[in-house]
């Protein structure tokens, strides 16, 4: 199987068309998943990235008056959803890889897992904090920044492994890709900051950036020509989000930290319900993808979020 990066080398110019996923609830089957990719087969994206969520914990009051802490995870199965698109489409899959609720020994674990699996894409996030906690807090012997866990995987691509071992070691091969914020990560205190910890992340051996989601290409525009003046040569995938419902225009801001454009706002706001408000999210991104294939971006990346109808609708117009 390809690496992003090579994928994006042997489109030699051309915007690639690629989605990311979200693994079903626990208890749930894949079949929906599944049936909402079929669909977007024809656009032949050559990656598709599968999210990772991370444990969550629960407060439940117990007979005796005390509370019990439960550690439990809504959407496990990154790495089985993974091996089904890749065998299923023949695609290859981005599986994200976090931080957040790793050790380094169990990271390795994850990442022979896939290596062995013939996965040779992934992810590097550090994860947002376990829910209900609003501070992101490392595990034990685990690391508190994307770029740390970059550096891991890159030793992994040059045979080095954690632990001194006599043996000769299988170098992988994973094409790295990192997280990135045109309208800067929520915690920076300001963008130079933020813009700089990006560039560690390439310096320990970052392929590729995806974006934060953004519905102003301005944002995306200046983005990527201060991440160029800073020395970050490798692609910027934009990712994109339609919007979809009225509440999306509260519920985004709030939960990626982004700005809408006045102009959408207005657009949204005069919708009756929610499927004038989906077309006006269609129409909106459609412009934005048309722009953003004008200026040469290598990708657009779509967040799918369970539902692909809408982004059909897009890519049937764009590519
Ligand atoms: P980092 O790059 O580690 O940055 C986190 C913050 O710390 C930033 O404010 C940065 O400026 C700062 N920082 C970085 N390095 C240092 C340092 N050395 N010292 C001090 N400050 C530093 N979350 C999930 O749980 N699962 C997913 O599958 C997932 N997929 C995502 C996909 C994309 C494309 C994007 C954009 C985000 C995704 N997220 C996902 C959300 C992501 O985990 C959060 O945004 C998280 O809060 C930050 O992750 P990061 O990798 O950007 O962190």
């Amino acid at each position: 199987m390809a690496r992003v990066c090579d994928h994006i080398r042997n489109a030699d110019g051309k915007t690639i068309f690629s989605i990311e996923v979200i693994p079903p609830i626990k208890g749930d089957n894949l079949k929906n998943l599944l049936d909402n990719i079929e669909p977007l087969m024809e656009f032949k994206p050559p990656f598709i990235d599968v999210t990772y969520h991370r444990e969550e914990y629960i407060e439940r009051p117990e007979p005796d008056g005390t509370i019990r802490k439960i550690v439990t995870r809504k959407r496990p199965g990154t790495v089985g959803i993974c091996s089904a698109i890749m065998h299923r489409f023949g695609v290859d899959p981005v599986p994200h890889v976090l931080c957040g609720g790793f050790t380094r020994d169990e990271t390795e674990d994850f990442l022979i897992d896939l290596h062995y699996l013939g996965i040779d894409n992934v992810l590097v996030l550090r994860g947002d904090p376990a829910k209900p906690y609003h501070t992101f807090k490392p595990k034990t012997n685990g690391y508190s920044y994307a770029s740390e866990l970059v550096e891991q995987v890159a030793n992994m691509n040059r045979g080095v492994y954690l632990h001194d071992s006599e043996h000769t070691l299988t170098p992988s091969r994973f094409c790295i890709g990192v997280a990135a914020y045109p309208e800067k990560h929520f915690e920076a205190a300001d963008p130079d900051e933020d813009l700089n910890y990006l560039k560690l992340k390439i310096d320990k051996g970052a392929d590729y950036v995806v974006t934060q989601m953004f519905f102003d290409n301005q944002k995306y525009f200046d983005f990527v020509d201060r991440c160029r003046k800073a020395g970050i040569n490798v692609p910027i995938i934009p990712g994109l989000k339609p919007l979809s419902t009225r509440k999306q225009l509260q519920v985004l801001p709030s939960i990626f930290h982004l700005n809408m454009p006045e102009d959408l706002v207005r657009a949204v706001e005069a919708c009756e319900n929610d499927t004038q408000a989906r077309e006006v999210g269609i129409e909106w991104s459609v412009q934005q993808c048309r722009e953003l294939m004008k200026a040469g971006v290598p990708v657009l990346h779509f967040y799918t979020m369970g539902k692909s109808d809408n982004i059909r609708k897009i890519a049937e117009q764009v590519f």
